[in-house]
């Protein structure tokens, strides 16, 4: 009955059409979903996989997929998204997780998830389908966010504290009648040097983060502008019996003044403060062939190792905690020279090697300025 009724051609025709119709849809359907970069998945009652995408298998890794039979409770170990699919699909609502941890092979990321039940026209559930929402970068973020209060807390409590404690001696010892301890008015007044230094940089990386201060590139002579910062440093090198050396291989460089001083000042700063006395200090500048001009500073140093290279230029990263304070050292002179050559759309980087000094490049892009 069923082969004579398709046997007609004009139903043969419709039923064909819907085929094709219900074809195009699905591959709609794959295409919309292939498009989608959130990993779904949706499970049954059982908990076995009904769908899931190939971002969904990426964040298992197809090893614990195990060819499309294993159940949720294997993919994934995290009792909060295995809890999420099960309210779903036992309350018949909505569950949403602000960020779970998922480990992936070298590393771990974090995604939203929100998970709803799937129900049939009559309302029954027969499963739950969730979607995965990477969240790593802003996780990541806010806990560079958080990490960076706890040292600034932690940076600004230590100075404060030895000012509190010698401050309150002074005091203690004067209505004694005891004569000042000049040692501790040596004390407080260097501390709060250094309270004036964290907090001059800290205002000067919040003005940068915030973008308010707009940069104004100009034409700068290189061989005016070493002479000149090395003139107003003299003392810092004197002080040390270290000597400059001064090379000119690029004659102009094309940055923002006040920034690129800065950047000379905290490089220079460092060379010599982490260099023996009696050491050379190298200023060079050069072009690097495609119209970049590099800027190098290089000292006979302690040098760093490999290890630290990465985070060096991170806020308050520094590789001899007590050396770097010994000397007055922020923690923050290298994080605001990279975001002042990020700012001038360049570069800062290290090489080194243990007890053979190091050398820091900056490189400034190729503009031509108008009018220059
Ligand atoms: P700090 O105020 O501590 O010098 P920086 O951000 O300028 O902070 O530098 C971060 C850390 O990098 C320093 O604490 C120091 O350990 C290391 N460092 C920077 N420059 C040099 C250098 N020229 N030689 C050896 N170590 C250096």
């Amino acid at each position: 009955m069923l082969k004579r009724l398709f046997g007609k051609p004009e139903i043969r025709k419709e039923s064909e059409e819907t085929i094709e119709e219900l074809r195009a849809q699905r591959d709609e359907l794959s295409t919309l979903v292939a498009g989608i970069t959130d990993a779904i998945l949706a499970i049954d009652l059982e908990g076995a996989p009904l769908f899931y995408n190939s971002q969904f298998a990426v964040l298992v890794g197809p090893d614990r997929l195990n060819q499309g039979r294993s159940k949720l409770l294997e993919m994934i170990r995290d009792p909060d998204i295995v809890h999420a699919y099960r309210f779903s699909i036992e309350e018949g609502k909505i569950f949403q997780l602000k960020a779970v941890a998922v480990s992936q092979k070298d590393r771990r990321k974090y995604y939203s998830l929100s998970v709803s039940p799937l129900k049939r026209p009559d309302r029954s559930v027969y499963g739950a389908v969730g979607i995965f929402h990477d969240v790593t970068e802003l996780k990541l973020a806010e806990q560079m966010r958080i990490d960076f209060v706890a040292n600034v807390s932690h940076e600004l409590r230590t100075p404060l504290t030895a000012i509190k404690g010698y401050t309150d001696t002074l005091i203690a010892d004067l209505g004694a009648g005891l004569p000042p301890e000049p040692t501790f008015l040596d004390i407080i007044s260097r501390n709060v040097d250094r309270l004036m230094l964290l907090i001059r940089d800290l205002l000067d990386l919040s003005t940068m983060d915030s973008g308010i201060d707009h940069l104004i590139k100009e034409k700068i002579s290189t061989e005016e502008l070493s002479a000149r910062m090395v003139a107003q440093m003299q003392s810092t090198f004197t002080e040390k019996n270290q000597s400059v050396e001064v090379a000119i291989g690029a004659s102009f460089v094309l940055a923002d003044l006040k920034r690129i001083e800065q950047v000379l000042v905290n490089l220079l700063d460092n060379a010599s403060k982490y260099s023996p006395a009696g050491g050379v200090i190298h200023l060079g500048w050069e072009s690097d062939g495609q119209g970049d001009v590099l800027l190098r500073i290089e000292d006979t140093g302690p040098g760093i190792s490999a290890e630290h290279h990465d985070r060096l230029f991170e806020r308050f990263y520094r590789v001899d905690k007590g050396r770097s304070r010994d000397t007055g050292g922020t923690g923050l002179g290298l994080a605001i020279v990279k975001h002042i050559m990020q700012r001038h759309g360049g570069a800062v980087w290290v090489q080194s090697e243990p007890s053979r000094g190091a050398r820091f490049t900056c490189q400034f892009p190729n503009e031509i300025p108008t009018g220059a």
